[in-house]
């Protein structure tokens, strides 16, 4: 369920990060009997599998032998069907800072914010944002003329439209405008696409009868008229230097993890990683607890089985933290009423 609230949530736990090990540290937290929030930046969870490989196979994942980026993320949403976290989904986390009174004030780019006793950052390699032609000037025409594919678009009637990139995402622009646009172009460096078959095949049916054009080019800089973008400079294959007008461009070129304000939350940070102990995971602040991708460790490895240990051994880690005058136990889920109990079994 997604929630956006614009007053103060209590809770015991934070997850910030919605990718593999953020679920799992979601279903470990709910067998520890905590419950939690899970915050991500993308419209959706299951971060880089679902990002980066969703229809590519995995082979090391204990006991499943074989799976794709996308069922692996079903598979752990389903585990984590008995404690249903209060998803927050694209926002990105901001601003994390200590209260007075040993809690953490966690605050996203669209204003929810939580006071949390405990938080797992499990932010992988950074938040996804769309990547960007390296060209200068780009600010001021962006959501007039510029665009990045990945995000809503306006209508384009009548437009001269030029796209950049090679992906699913460049072409399916492409196609979508075929019919109100006055005119489609791509530009991409040569004539080969990183897409979908069937997409490709749609394309190169829309370029054979002349609806779309390629043109092969590398970005150079853009061209004004006064305020109002009118061209983008290019090198073609022979390096030389040519003109390609616009009404509208959009740079559908994927997407790139960016740490971005995970570093300004005063932890111990190594090469762009949170650093943790290997007991419970937990970072120099006490509550905070770093998992997967974005922790570092003597050893670490960036595999989805390690996540998952250190999602384990971090829920343990909060049980202590947030309930220290308690032993807290190791219980088996094959035996344990108090786990059946909290899975819901009887
Ligand atoms: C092509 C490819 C193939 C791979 N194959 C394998 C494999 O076969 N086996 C294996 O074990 N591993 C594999 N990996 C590595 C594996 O995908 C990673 O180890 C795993 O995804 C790490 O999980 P994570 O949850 O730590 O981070 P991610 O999957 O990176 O998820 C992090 C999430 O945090 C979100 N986030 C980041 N910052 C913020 C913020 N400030 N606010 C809100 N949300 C934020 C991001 O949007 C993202 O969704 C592969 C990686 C790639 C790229």
């Amino acid at each position: 369920m997604a929630t956006t609230a614009p007053h103060t949530i209590d809770t015991d736990a934070l997850v910030i990060g919605a990718g593999p090990v953020g679920l799992f540290q979601a279903f470990q937290l709910g067998l520890q009997g905590i419950a939690c929030h899970l915050v991500d930046a993308l419209p959706h969870v299951g971060g880089q599998c679902t990002e980066l490989y969703a229809d590519k196979p995995i082979y090391d994942i204990p006991g499943i032998p074989v799976c794709t980026g996308r069922e692996l993320v079903e598979r752990l949403q389903q585990q984590l069907a008995p404690f249903p976290p209060h998803y927050h989904l694209n926002q990105s986390v901001e601003a994390l800072q200590a209260c007075a009174d040993g809690r953490w004030s966690v605050r996203t780019n669209t204003g929810t914010h939580w006071h949390a006793n405990t938080v797992f950052i499990a932010a992988g390699v950074g938040a996804f944002v769309p990547r960007s032609l390296p060209i200068e000037g780009l600010a001021p025409h962006m959501k007039r003329q510029i665009w990045f594919g990945s995000q809503p678009l306006p209508d384009f009637s009548g437009q001269h439209l030029l796209i950049t990139g090679d992906g699913d995402s460049a072409l399916q622009c492409g196609l979508d405008a075929l019919e109100a646009a006055a005119s489609v172009t791509l530009m991409h460096r040569r004539e080969q696409f990183s897409a979908e078959p069937a997409r490709v095949q749609a394309f190169q049916a829309a370029q054979a009868s002349g609806r779309v054009r390629f043109v092969a080019g590398q970005p150079t800089a853009l061209v004004t008229d006064g305020e109002r973008l009118s061209a983008l400079h290019y090198l073609n294959a022979e390096g030389q230097e040519l003109t390609q007008p616009c009404d509208h461009l959009i740079m559908a070129l994927g997407l790139t993890p960016k740490l971005g304000p995970v570093a300004q939350w005063g932890l111990q940070i190594e090469r762009k990683q949170v650093v943790v102990n290997t007991e419970t995971f937990a970072t120099s602040a006490p509550g905070i607890f770093a998992v997967g991708d974005i922790n570092t460790y003597p050893g670490k490895k960036k595999l989805i089985l390690c996540g998952f240990h250190e999602a384990t051994l971090a829920a343990f880690g909060a049980a202590a933290h947030l309930w220290p005058q308690d032993k807290t136990l190791l219980q088996y889920t094959t035996t344990s009423r108090t786990l059946h109990k909290r899975l819901g079994l009887i």
